[in-house]
């Protein structure tokens, strides 16, 4: 039986793609034929969740900030569900066999299912708004709705234009516990498909740097590039890739001890020109700031940092929700965006085949995914899927063509 060893690097993008190459793997093994041998191996320097991912503010919606349905919208809102999904049996597999703690009244170990709101606060975008929301997905519904309505969901808010757009099947996700829930899923389901004994399947992960793409070269069938922003420091594509980089910073509140009014069990998060992603009666984030072309990828933020974060924040966030004054800053996280083009059908992820970067060649070796701007959450598990199918079948155009239209470009 021949060897299939594929190679890939981190975070949430190998993480589905994981997930995805041995669901299909294990589609193969039902339908009766025998797949060769896969082992992957995924580097990453600073372990699962070590860059952006782990950091996402978790807000998850398929909607533009004018509600707008994003680019195939649909398909990757339905199949992010799919891996929540995943993610979620995994993690509470443990808490059912007494390996994790129990969780409060029964909540998900990784969303919060509240529903998101977003106020209005632009008049000139009110009309275009409405019409957008119409077109909204049955399973992520959008509900313009009056001040009223919006300050019962969320006392206090400020509803400067008295229409606010509910989407109450919108998520709030814990970015790091979503990525551990399915590296857990990746590993039980190697380890499922093994005591089946039909195929020989092995996931390992090395927590490692990358330096260079050939120093893989000898080793692996495929390599998949998943190193988010930090793929414009590799020396085989620095300056070849079409994409700004972008860093942000999260600021983690908590309201202070003497205040007694916390905010509602079931109150939905809120977006405006900054976000409060809830995470419970007395904690949320607030976020996010929009350094451009920043190289900075460090989760840590200094002091100096954080209080800069929130001289841009505190102001935007008050102007929607004025008793955030009552909440305290208790820590700051950063991370680097990989901030692709704008194009006729929005800001679309960097995906394809790139051998001639790397060793000049035309073969589909080397795989590249990135490019997920401020969207990899909504992003991530559609396109893993069809990339996975892609790199399986050695075939690039398994890959929608908006995403790889970026390679013709740089040739025009
Ligand atoms: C502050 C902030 C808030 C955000 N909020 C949201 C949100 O609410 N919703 C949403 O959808 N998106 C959000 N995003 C965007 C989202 O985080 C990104 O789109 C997504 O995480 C990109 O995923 P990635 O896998 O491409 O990159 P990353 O998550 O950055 O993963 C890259 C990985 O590669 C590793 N790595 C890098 N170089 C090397 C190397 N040489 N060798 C080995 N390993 C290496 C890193 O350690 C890291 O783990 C946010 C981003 C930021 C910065």
């Amino acid at each position: 039986m021949p060897t299939t060893t594929s190679q890939i690097c981190s975070s949430w993008c190998w993480l589905c793609w994981v997930i995805r190459r041995l669901e299909f793997a294990s589609n193969v093994l039902q339908h009766g034929s025998r797949e060769s041998h896969l082992s992957v191996d995924i580097y990453d320097e600073v372990g699962i969740g070590g860059g952006a991912s782990g950091v996402a503010g978790g807000l998850l919606h398929p909607y533009s900030p004018k509600v707008k349905l994003l680019w195939r919208g649909a398909e990757c809102w339905n199949e992010t569900l799919n891996l929540l999904h995943i993610a979620e049996g995994a993690l509470l597999k443990l808490v059912n066999q007494g390996k994790c703690e129990t969780l409060e009244n029964n909540e998900s170990p990784i969303v919060r299912r509240r529903g998101i709101l977003r106020p209005a606060i632009n008049l000139k975008n009110m009309k275009i708004m409405t019409e957008n929301a119409q077109n909204c997905i049955a399973n992520c519904r959008i509900e313009p709705i009056h001040e009223d309505a919006a300050q019962n969901l969320v006392p206090n808010l400020s509803v400067p234009l008295n229409l606010a757009f509910f989407m109450p099947q919108a998520l709030n996700i814990n970015a790091q516990s979503y990525l551990e829930g399915l590296y857990l899923a990746c590993q039980n389901l190697v380890n499922d498909m093994s005591t089946l004994g039909h195929v020989h399947r092995e996931l390992h992960f090395h927590q490692k740097s990358v330096q260079s793409l050939l120093d893989l070269a000898g080793e692996y069938d495929a390599v998949i590039i998943c190193l988010g922003a930090r793929a414009v420091f590799l020396p085989e594509l620095s300056g070849k890739l079409p994409l700004r980089t972008c860093r942000g910073i999260i600021t983690h509140l908590q309201l202070g001890d003497d205040i007694r009014e916390e905010y509602p069990k079931h109150s939905p998060s809120i977006l405006s020109d900054a976000w409060l992603a809830v995470h419970g009666a007395r904690r949320m984030d607030l976020g996010s700031t929009w350094d451009w072309k920043s190289m900075d990828y460090s989760r840590n933020v200094t002091t100096d940092e954080a209080s800069k974060a929130m001289e841009v924040l505190l102001p935007k966030a008050s102007s929607i929700y004025p008793t955030i004054k009552n909440w305290t800053v208790t820590g700051a996280v950063g991370g680097l965006r990989a901030m692709p083009p704008l194009t006729a059908d929005g800001s679309l992820p960097l995906l394809g085949c790139i051998d001639n970067y790397v060793d000049g060649s035309a073969t589909c070796k080397y795989w590249l995914f990135t490019g997920l701007g401020a969207r990899g959450l909504l992003f991530h598990g559609w396109l893993g899927k069809l990339l996975a199918q892609a790199v399986l079948s050695h075939d690039e155009n398994l890959i929608p063509f908006e995403l790889t239209l970026w390679k013709h470009k740089l040739h025009q």
